[in-house]
C-alpha cells in the first residue's frame, strides 16, 4: 500500500514532492521543486550537474567550478540566498502546510537579494542612511 500516494505525509519525506527519504541533497539539488527554483532563479542553474553524496559535497562541488570565477562571490551569494529560500519553504509547508510555489519563491529570492544589496553598499561606502523622523510638524507649529 502507497501510503504517499493516499494523502498521508510520512515526516521523512519531502514536503515539496513526497519523495521517499528527505535529505539535504534531495531538497536543495534534485527535487523538482528545487530544479524549477534553480533554473528560474539569476544563476539558470541546472542542479542535475552538481555532485555529491552529501550536502558537504555538493557545496564543495559548487565552490570548485564557480567559486573561482570572476563573478564567483556574487555566484556564491545567490547560491546561499537560495539555499536559504528553498530551507524557509521548506519550514513552511512543514509547519504551516502551505506551499510556496517556485515562482512565489524566486520573487522572495530576488527581495532578499535587494536587501542584502543595499545592506552591502551600506557597509563598504560606509553610508550612513539618515532616517527623516518627520515630527517637526507635530507641535503645531507646521
Ligand atoms: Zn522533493
Amino acid at each position: 500500500m502507497n501510503l504517499v500516494r493516499r494523502g498521508v505525509r510520512l515526516e521523512t519525506n519531502c514536503p515539496h514532492c513526497g519523495n521517499e527519504g528527505e535529505t539535504q541533497v534531495h531538497l536543495f539539488f534534485k527535487c523538482p521543486y528545487a530544479r524549477v527554483f534553480w533554473f528560474g532563479s539569476p544563476l539558470q542553474m541546472d542542479v542535475v550537474s552538481v555532485e555529491g553524496e552529501d550536502f558537504l559535497e555538493c557545496w564543495k562541488w559548487l565552490c570548485r567550478k564557480y567559486g573561482l570565477e570572476v563573478e564567483g562571490v556574487q555566484f556564491m551569494r545567490w547560491v546561499v540566498c537560495g539555499l536559504w529560500r528553498i530551507w524557509k519553504c521548506r519550514d513552511q509547508m512543514v509547519f504551516e502546510k502551505t506551499m510556496v510555489e517556485p515562482n512565489v519563491a524566486l520573487e522572495l529570492l530576488q527581495g532578499h537579494w535587494g536587501e542584502l544589496d543595499v545592506l552591502t553598499e551600506s557597509i563598504h561606502g560606509l553610508q550612513v542612511v539618515h532616517v527623516r523622523l518627520g515630527v517637526r510638524g507635530l507641535g503645531g507649529h507646521g
